[in-house]
């Protein structure tokens, strides 16, 4: 029995993983459960799935939980610092980091401090501190399990293979707007942006999808995870999203995983590994995509994808200077106030004007997040 923490198990992966314990309840339980503000789903994950301590992020909504988990031998806990204690809980074995954004970071660098495998979803902590959570896992002996199908289908494709890969294709589905022109996408509407064609995700990381800043975060989460330089890392896009990913080796051969697009397969792969354990999902019916077809990213239109890559190149605090810009600028664009084009001139505006620091301590991260938030 596998005791697993998740971080943000209210969300779009967090409710995603609560499938998978619950379709296989003699191997998987929840030990911890943590949310940002959905007080109400946490409740209701907490009376299903029992698990030992519950954490509610927004400390304003704890007497709700406590007062609904009263009756349970349910540990109720709130605020951001409750998160990260509770991390260091000998009785969890694997903690799934699925919170969205920069707010990720603290509680999955402290459970990998503590000596727990991490199935990564939060590809941001990677982006912003992938030096320096690498690190830990390697002094700690704790592995990085990737979650985000393009890194588990990468992690599959490396498996077994004793040298480096000469390069790595990351496959993007393309997003709502694909062949969209800078005209087109000057009105593009935030509803229009969550309309993914393939991923029900949460809207955070559809709006990136939408701008291609996802792929430019993936790319520098692929750098830290498998210890490829950017440069060996090519983006192609593949709307089916059927080939998850591929990785090419030294002898021209390519090696692709292929499965249909839904996240419960990496998630449960993550935390069976290196096991593959039974799963009722559908699975892949060829005559379904009598053409997979791949194309070139349009760089020139989603700038975004670039802006990644000028980041990891410039390495130090800048993807976390873009990081947080980016978090900011999906934010306002969500609300409204600002234009789907923006998105990608906000971001060149703080990595052009934020300090930058070139080998930056975990405090310098925290300092250089705030202080894009807040210029
Ligand atoms: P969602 O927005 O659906 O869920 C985010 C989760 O994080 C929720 O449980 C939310 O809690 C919690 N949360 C948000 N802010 C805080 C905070 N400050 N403190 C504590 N908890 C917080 O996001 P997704 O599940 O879509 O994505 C999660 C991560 O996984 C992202 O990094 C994303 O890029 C990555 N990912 C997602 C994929 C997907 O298919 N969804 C695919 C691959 C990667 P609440 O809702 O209670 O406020």
């Amino acid at each position: 029995m596998r005791h697993i923490a998740i971080l943000g198990s209210t969300g779009s992966i967090g409710t995603q993983a609560l499938n998978v314990i619950r379709r296989h309840p003699d191997r998987f339980a929840a030990e911890v459960l943590c949310a940002g503000s959905n007080a109400d789903l946490l409740v209701s994950q907490a009376l299903e799935f029992c698990p030992n301590a519950v954490v509610i992020a927004d400390e304003s909504r704890y007497p709700q939980v406590r007062d609904a988990l009263a009756h349970t031998s349910t540990k109720v806990f709130a605020g951001a610092d409750a998160m990260v204690d509770l991390m260091s809980m000998p009785s969890i074995d694997l903690v799934l980091a699925a919170i969205v954004g920069f707010a990720g970071l603290r509680p999955t660098l402290r459970a990998i401090e503590c000596g727990h495998p991490v199935a990564l979803a939060n590809k941001e902590t990677m982006v912003v501190a992938g030096a320096i959570v690498t690190a830990a896992a390697l002094r700690h002996r704790v592995p990085i399990l990737p979650v985000d199908s393009e890194h588990s289908a990468i992690f599959q494709c490396l498996n077994g293979e004793p040298t480096p890969p000469e390069k790595i294709l990351l496959t993007a589905s393309g997003g709502p707007f694909r062949g969209f022109s800078p005209q087109q996408l000057a009105s593009a509407t935030p509803a229009q942006a969550l309309h993914h064609p393939n991923w029900n995700m949460g809207a955070k990381v559809t709006i990136d999808s939408a701008t291609l800043m996802n792929k430019g975060l993936e790319v520098i989460e692929a750098r830290w995870l498998f210890g490829t330089p950017a440069d060996n890392i090519e983006v192609l896009v593949h709307p089916q999203s059927v080939v998850h990913s591929m990785v090419q080796f030294a002898d021209g051969t390519v090696k692709a995983q292929l499965g249909v697009p839904t996240m419960e397969t990496p998630i449960q792969y993550a935390f069976t590994y290196p096991e593959r354990v039974e799963s009722h999902l559908p699975r892949l019916d060829f005559s379904r995509y009598p053409s997979l077809t791949f194309e070139q990213p349009d760089r020139r239109t989603f700038r975004c994808l670039d802006l990644a890559y000028t980041a990891i190149a410039r390495g130090g605090n800048m993807p976390c200077i873009m990081n947080a810009a980016n978090e900011v600028a999906v934010r306002r664009f969500l609300d409204g106030r600002i234009g789907f084009l923006d998105i990608a001139d906000h971001v060149e505006h703080a990595m052009l004007s934020a300090p930058f620091i070139a080998e930056p301590s975990l405090d310098d991260l925290f300092l250089t997040d705030k202080t894009v938030r807040n210029p």
